[in-house]
């Protein structure tokens, strides 16, 4: 049986995240079909018939559907999920709101946030905010499973060529309705796909400090700009900043963490980025731990010393 994975898009152009979660498919083995819902998804479907490994893309295209509610995204995966061994998204915002309906609609287990797969039914996942890996084995007869994405790397965006087929959505369920949408509209970096993130933490004070110190060093390094859950609780940023536990997992190429002091719900989801760099007074923050690179002065003048350095 073929794996079904649910493609992450805005009706305008596919999610990178996609392709993490193809790329996890992949490793569990077998044909490979996309699932496009929503509506006017012209673009999106095309781009998606691209990814290297998907044989076929399955476009849902309904008024019902243009603003991706989960409670009729979940009614049309579970149309059609009896035929898959293993349905599949990112563990993103999207992809956390849709499967656990989904797994309950099949009644089966949920299997969240994988970072490794084993063998078609064994797969390995964090728990404990990342300080056990438990390796869990499911009997059941469709795999529901979310994928960490930073855990695999992105498919080939290009070079495949799967037939696409136009598939009928249920009735909208009209259990949820969308109500209005506020976009943070920036020209930074997306947080979770970023390969530079600066973050900052409750030391910064204010969020016009926040700004004034953070936003010229993420111009510098073209870089997203993160927080601590402390800073985004205080009001310093808005929380689709946030990176941790109850935020975003993020695997940058490099991490600088400014006035955070490491608490291990933080730590749960940066630490995998590949250079950490930890600009702290507190010589004893737990941050040092996990950094590459620390530097234990005061943010108001190591950070403007920074920016100029980079020239
Ligand atoms: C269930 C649960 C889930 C959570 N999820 C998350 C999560 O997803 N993400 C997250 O981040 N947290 C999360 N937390 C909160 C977490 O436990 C910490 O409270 C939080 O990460 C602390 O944020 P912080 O490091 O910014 O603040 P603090 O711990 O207050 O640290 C501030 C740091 O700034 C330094 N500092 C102050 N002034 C300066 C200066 N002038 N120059 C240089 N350094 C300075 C201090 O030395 C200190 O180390 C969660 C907690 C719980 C219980």
């Amino acid at each position: 049986m073929a794996i079904l994975v649910i493609a992450e898009h805005d009706n305008a152009s596919l999610k990178v995240a996609t392709l993490n979660a193809v790329t996890a498919a992949a490793k569990i083995g077998g044909e490979i079909h996309l699932l496009v819902a929503g509506a006017n998804l012209g673009a999106v479907s095309a781009a998606a018939a691209k990814i290297a490994g998907v044989t076929k893309v399955l476009v849902a295209d309904a008024p019902q559907l243009e603003a991706h509610t989960a409670e009729n995204l979940a009614a049309l995966i579970k149309s059609i999920a009896a035929g898959y061994s293993h349905v599949l998204a990112p563990a993103t915002t999207s992809g956390k709101n849709v499967l656990p309906r989904v797994a309950a609609l099949l009644d089966v287990a949920q299997i969240s946030e994988i970072t490794a797969v084993e063998s078609p039914d064994t797969f390995v996942r964090p728990i404990y905010a990342g300080n056990a890996l438990a390796t869990v084995q499911s009997a059941d007869a469709v795999k529901v499973i979310t994928v960490r994405t930073t855990a695999f790397d992105a498919a080939a965006g290009e070079g495949g060529s799967a037939a696409v087929e136009a598939i009928a959505a249920p009735a909208d369920t009209g259990l949820s309705r969308l109500v209005g949408r506020e976009v943070t509209k920036s020209s930074r970096p997306e947080l979770a796909a970023a390969k530079i993130v600066v973050s900052g933490g409750r030391g910064l004070g204010s969020g016009e400090n926040y700004r004034a110190v953070l936003e010229p060093l993420a111009d510098k390094l073209g870089a997203a700009l993160g927080a601590s859950r402390a800073a985004v609780d205080a009001g310093y940023v808005p929380n689709d900043f946030q990176v941790g536990q109850t935020g975003k997992i993020v695997a940058p190429q490099l991490y600088i963490a400014v006035a955070i002091s490491g608490a291990i719900q933080h730590l749960a989801g940066m630490k995998e980025s590949k250079v950490i760099v930890a600009i702290n007074k507190d010589a004893d923050a737990p941050i040092f731990q996990v950094a590459d690179y620390g530097l234990v002065a005061d943010l108001t003048t190591a950070v403007p010393e920074l920016v100029k350095a980079l020239g």
